[in-house]
């Protein structure tokens, strides 16, 4: 019998939970039994399994507000926000319904035959996921995963295990056969290596930390798994002086301080036309005074806690190194892992808080001169994820998005992430795209048959 993993509640510091700690063993079992679901499911019409993933939907719907509470309490996020995330994941499950019936091949011209393509499930996958977006990313890897024809072992963050468990219960319940979806949660060390080095386990997608994605990716060539890998970043958005500047400000707070500055594609770099530094500067610390920190279950509150003591220990590191404070929030005292939103700049261009990723709700400003200048500010990283640009030139909007070097970008917009479209890193943020049409390629194999016809 497994030990027990304690769940706390970041806002309050009390324990939330208690559930077994997976290990070793218990990975190995899940893998088993994945291993015994894999050839049923991979044999269901793709009608049948579309049927179950249109189960499953309306299912996770019955649960939205459950799952949006449990994924508040347990991840100290908004109650809205989580409300919205737990809306996107039950989207991305509607997207993928489709999906089964739509895993296209292609017919090749070929001397003597017919030569033809088709897709294949790869098997067994390790889906191992972070504390920031429990549920939503887990569910970007499981649909494309489950729509390919893939039975999946899921490791959440052991930080946040609730969210992934009582899904693993309402696949179930939604009809998904005993071992399409399995669930382990336990720690990273243990749990998360054994999938990685499982010699059964075809493919490990990963989102978290660069560093373990480094591990992951080492780990997973002893048995050349395929590996998408969605790290971290240190996105830049990046203001130019013939921009809406009102419109840029207010929504550079949301970019940066959602989800307590805790997301990948947090625009932790804001870089702005040095011409009207002072005048955002001004506009965006009035926009951050604004931001509502406290409770997650108050509907009113826009930031919550940080996920842990020791995250709150790593963010406030960064006000250590002595760059220009231009405005500090507040935040709730006493229990609860908080931290006022805060704004520095202008910062050096080789400042800590410029080239790492926080990981909160620090964010730094830094002038730049003109446009090439932004787009080798904005470049200068070894991260490439997202970013926004903000200007009225359109010429100038599309020629900065085609030179950044980064995965997702929206101009005179703050969004990263769409159901519809891919989303995945360049550089050190990763590789690999989830999400949109071509997410199931990721999640399966080219065959390639010839039938002689001589
Ligand atoms: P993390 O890398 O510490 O952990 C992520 C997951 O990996 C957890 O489930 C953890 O238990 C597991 N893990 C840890 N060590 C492991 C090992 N040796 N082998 C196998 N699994 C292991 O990341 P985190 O702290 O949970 O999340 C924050 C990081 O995630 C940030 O860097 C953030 O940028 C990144 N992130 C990236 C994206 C993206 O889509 N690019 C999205 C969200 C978060």
């Amino acid at each position: 019998m497994p030990d027990a993993l304690q769940v706390i509640e970041p806002a309050t510091e009390a324990v939330l939970d208690t559930v077994p700690r997976a290990g070793t063993a218990e990975v190995d079992e899940a893998v088993a039994r994945a291993r015994g679901a894999f050839p049923a499911w991979r044999a269901l019409t793709p009608s049948a399994r579309a049927e179950h993933l249109r189960a499953l939907v309306v299912v996770l719907e019955e649960h939205h507000e459950e799952l949006a509470l449990l994924e508040a309490r347990n991840a100290g996020k908004p109650i809205g926000d989580a409300r919205g995330e737990i809306g996107m994941a039950i989207e991305t499950f509607r997207y993928y319904s489709a999906a089964p019936e739509r895993l296209l091949g292609e017919t090749i011209p070929v001397a003597g035959g017919e030569a033809f393509t088709v897709r294949e499930p790869l098997g067994i996958v390790g889906l191992i996921v972070p504390w920031n977006f429990p549920l939503t990313i887990a569910a970007w890897k499981l649909a494309p995963a489950l729509a390919a024809g893939n039975t999946t072992v899921l490791k959440p963050a052991e930080l946040t295990p609730l969210s992934a468990i009582r899904f693993g219960e309402l696949a179930l319940e939604a009809g998904l056969p005993e071992g399409v979806v399995n669930v382990v949660a336990g720690p990273g060390s243990t749990c998360g290596k054994r999938l990685v080095e499982h010699p059964d386990v075809a493919k490990i997608a990963f989102t978290g930390s660069t560093e373990v994605g480094r591990s992951i990716a080492a780990g997973a060539a002893q048995t050349i798994k395929r590996v998408t890998l969605e790290l971290g970043g240190k996105s830049a958005n990046i203001v130019f002086a013939d921009a809406d500047l009102e419109r840029a400000a207010a929504q550079a707070p949301g970019a940066v301080f959602g989800n307590a500055g805790q997301d990948c594609c947090a625009r932790s770099r804001i870089l702005v036309e040095a011409s009207v530094l002072d005048r955002f500067m001004a506009l965006l610390e009035e926009h951050v005074s604004a931001i509502r920190v406290g409770d997650p279950l108050d509907p009113d509150t826009q930031m919550g806690p940080l996920i842990s003591a020791a995250q709150r220990a790593s963010v406030a590191s960064f006000l250590e190194d002595g760059d220009p404070v231009a405005f500090r929030g507040s935040a709730p005292d006493g229990a609860g892992y908080w931290f006022a939103p805060t704004i520095l700049g202008p910062v050096a261009r080789d400042a800590r808080v410029a080239r790492e990723e926080v990981f909160g709700p620090i964010v730094a400003v830094l002038p730049f001169a003109d446009e090439a200048d932004a787009v080798a500010l904005a470049n200068d990283s070894i991260y490439g994820l997202s970013g926004s640009i903000w200007t009225r030139d359109g010429a100038k909007a599309l020629r900065v998005a085609r030179a950044v070097d980064s995965g997702v970008l929206s101009i005179n917009s703050n969004t990263s992430v769409r159901v519809a479209t891919p989303f995945g890193g360049f550089k050190q943020s990763g590789y690999g795209r989830e999400l949109g049409p071509h997410a199931t390629d990721a999640y399966s194999e080219v065959k390639s048959i010839y039938f002689s016809t001589s």
